[in-house]
């Protein structure tokens, strides 16, 4: 069995990105630019922001975070929006989720420019996505299929089951794999038989929020299984898949943590880099 590592694999994809920036900075004489706005003081937040600046800094992208207090009116994170919106040095704002109660989440992503997306959750991207358009893809679900293509990179005619259907990972995971011309399965809470549907599965990617809810006896032999989930629990951390049994029939598996996780942050500096090659033209 293949463990995909998803560290190395993102090390890698940051390494890529680092000479790209370095290339743009001798072309254009200015580099990309990730504008994140963090609201309130969740802690998960501020390690996801805290990592994502790093990450940024890293590979040279000029980055900036703006922290408001969690009630700050909706209002003047919109008007900061429009603000950045404007200005040339920002190529990707990314809002970080979730939001106080009192704000509008899809106000917010509505109000960020589709050029300027970097998450792809704003209804022209979702749009552009599914009909097969360049779009900003959300990262999560880029670093799922970066990762599944590292081990087959032709996917035709591949059977594939998305286990979850959000807006973050499933949906756009899905449109994904079918512009790789998979045949694909979505499944979610009402599937009636997941087992059923996942044991045809040639690739299976599982973002579900339930620890290891696919088992061993779900996979048949020489299926890649990708892992979006991050459950908390008694013995650790444990992702959407029962890793010791499925490991045991397929043919490459993600761990958790280490796996999809890292690919997110690194396919959030793919997407600035994207946006801003897109604004050069
Ligand atoms: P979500 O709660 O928005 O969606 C969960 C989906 O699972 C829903 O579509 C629901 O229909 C489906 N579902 C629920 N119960 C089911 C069942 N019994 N059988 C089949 N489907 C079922 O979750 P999300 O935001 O997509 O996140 C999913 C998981 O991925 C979570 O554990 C989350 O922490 C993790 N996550 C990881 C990363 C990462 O970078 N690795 C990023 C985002 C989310």
């Amino acid at each position: 069995m293949i463990l995909i590592d998803g560290k190395k694999a993102a090390a890698e994809l940051r390494e890529e990105l680092k000479n790209e920036v370095s290339q743009l900075k001798t072309k254009f004489n200015k580099v990309p630019g990730l504008t994140v706005i963090l609201i309130g003081d969740m802690t998960p937040s501020q390690i996801y922001v805290r990592n994502k600046e790093k990450s940024a800094n890293e590979v040279g992208l000029k980055s900036e975070v703006i922290k408001y207090p969690d009630t700050v009116e909706e209002k003047t994170v919109l008007e900061k929006i429009e603000e950045l919106n404007k200005d040339d040095t920002v190529s990707g704002i990314l809002v970080q989720l979730p939001l106080p109660k009192h704000i509008d989440k899809q106000k917010v992503i509505e109000t960020i420019l589709p050029s300027k997306d970097v998450d792809g959750f704003h209804p022209v991207n979702v749009g552009n996505l599914s009909s097969g358009y360049e779009s900003s893809v959300p990262c999560t679900p880029l670093g799922c299929y970066l990762l599944i293509k590292k081990i087959e990179p032709n996917l035709s005619g591949k059977k594939a089951v998305v286990v979850g259907r959000s807006n973050l990972n499933g949906k756009p995971m899905t449109q994904l794999l079918l512009k790789e011309n998979c045949t694909v399965t979505i499944t979610h809470s009402r599937t009636k038989d997941l087992k059923a549907e996942c044991l045809e599965a040639d690739i299976i990617v599982a973002a579900v929020g339930i620890p290891e809810l696919v088992k061993g006896d779900w996979v048949k032999k020489d299926t890649i299984v990708i892992d979006v989930g991050i459950n908390k629990t008694d013995k650790g951390i444990v992702g959407d898949v029962a890793f010791d049994e499925v490991s045991k029939n397929a043919k490459a598996l993600t761990p958790v943590p280490g796996g999809v996780g890292p690919m997110t942050i690194a396919c959030l500096l793919k997407n600035t880099i994207e946006c801003f090659k897109r604004s050069q033209i």
